[in-house]
């Protein structure tokens, strides 16, 4: 392992790796003052990639870290645009860009294959999601607000992100893994639906929001991501010059509960709603089970090909 603090201003080379099957020099490096990783996967690939992710770890089913992840690209002070992603399409130049809220993080990649708009996008990215504006009208709109067609009419609540969920938990699927999580995971951070479940969408303040941003978009809580030709010693230099170097203090990570399994079978039930009366065939059955932690890659991919022999084949039992 060689040291090569000095040539990275701000950033310490933790690790240092040549991987022959993809023909990359991995780094790991932290940052010296706010600790949070930075892994770099260089190579000769043309599609420079860049994400910035933190650990948004719900403590409800209200969605917050979704909403966020909306709101975020609402604009920011430097760039006071309506629809960033919009934006930056209007370039032309991405092959890659998104948004994505797991069950405790919260991703932001773009790739292209231009040097200059890779370090624009970055500067765009980073800047949205520390200096986001995160109006109150950008709130009601991406969550959620109450909406009354006409003066007689009943009030109904609507939001972007409220009527995208309320699509997804019309699929029954959705449900039963909502429930198996809740189920086998009580009391952890997996037992709560991070996109949000429409009952318990607008439970969620305004200012709950805004202090879920301040809590959980700290570079302390993040993880930052570099892949593909564009050169390193700049990568690293803009990311603190430009932003890290703006906090004066580390943060914390945001604690992933992990809950108490239990100790005997959990039957849940529960119903959905159908078109017709005609309930024949729409009766479904989940059975599950804890195997693993998310770190036991090798013992995960043993229960996924136990899994597609199983059920997943045309041959499977
Ligand atoms: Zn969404």
């Amino acid at each position: 392992m060689k040291t090569m603090t000095s040539s990275f201003p701000g950033f310490t080379l933790k690790r240092e790796e040549f991987i022959k099957e993809i023909d990359s020099t991995v780094f790991l490096f932290e940052h010296s003052l706010l600790k949070c990783p930075v892994l770099a996967i260089k190579n000769s690939d043309s599609n420079k990639t860049f994400s910035a992710a933190f650990n948004t770890v719900p403590t409800d089913s209200t969605g917050v870290a979704h909403i966020l992840e909306h709101s975020v690209l609402m604009g920011s002070e430097k760039y006071p645009v309506k629809d960033v992603f919009g934006e930056i399409n209007k370039g032309g130049l991405t092959t890659f860009l998104n948004a994505m809220t797991g069950s405790d993080i919260t991703y932001y990649p773009f790739a292209t294959r231009n040097l200059k708009e890779y370090f624009n996008i970055m500067d765009v990215y980073c800047d949205v999601v520390f200096n986001p504006l995160l109006t109150e009208k950008t709130f009601e709109q991406e969550g959620w607000h109450y909406h009354q067609e006409s003066l007689d009419s009943p009030l109904q609540y609507q939001g972007v992100v409220y009527n995208e969920m309320k699509g997804a938990f019309s699929d029954p699927i959705r449900h039963i893994f909502h429930h198996i999580f809740a189920g086998l995971l009580p009391g952890s951070t997996y037992a709560h639906e991070s996109g949000g479940d429409p009952r318990n969408i607008p439970d969620l303040s305004y200012e709950e929001f805004c202090a879920f941003h301040k809590k959980h978009y700290h570079p302390s809580n993040g993880m930052f991501f570099l892949y593909g030709d564009a050169p390193l010693e700049e990568e690293l230099e803009f990311l603190h010059d430009r932003f890290f170097s703006t906090f004066s203090d580390p943060g914390k990570r945001a604690e992933i509960k992990k809950g108490t399994p239990p100790d005997s079978p959990v039957f849940i039930e529960d119903s959905y709603g159908v078109d017709s009366t005609d309930t024949t065939e729409k009766t479904f059955l989940a059975l599950g089970t804890n195997v693993s932690t998310v770190a036991n890659r090798e013992e995960n991919t043993a229960f996924q090909i136990i899994a597609n022999i199983l059920f997943n084949s045309d041959g499977s039992p």
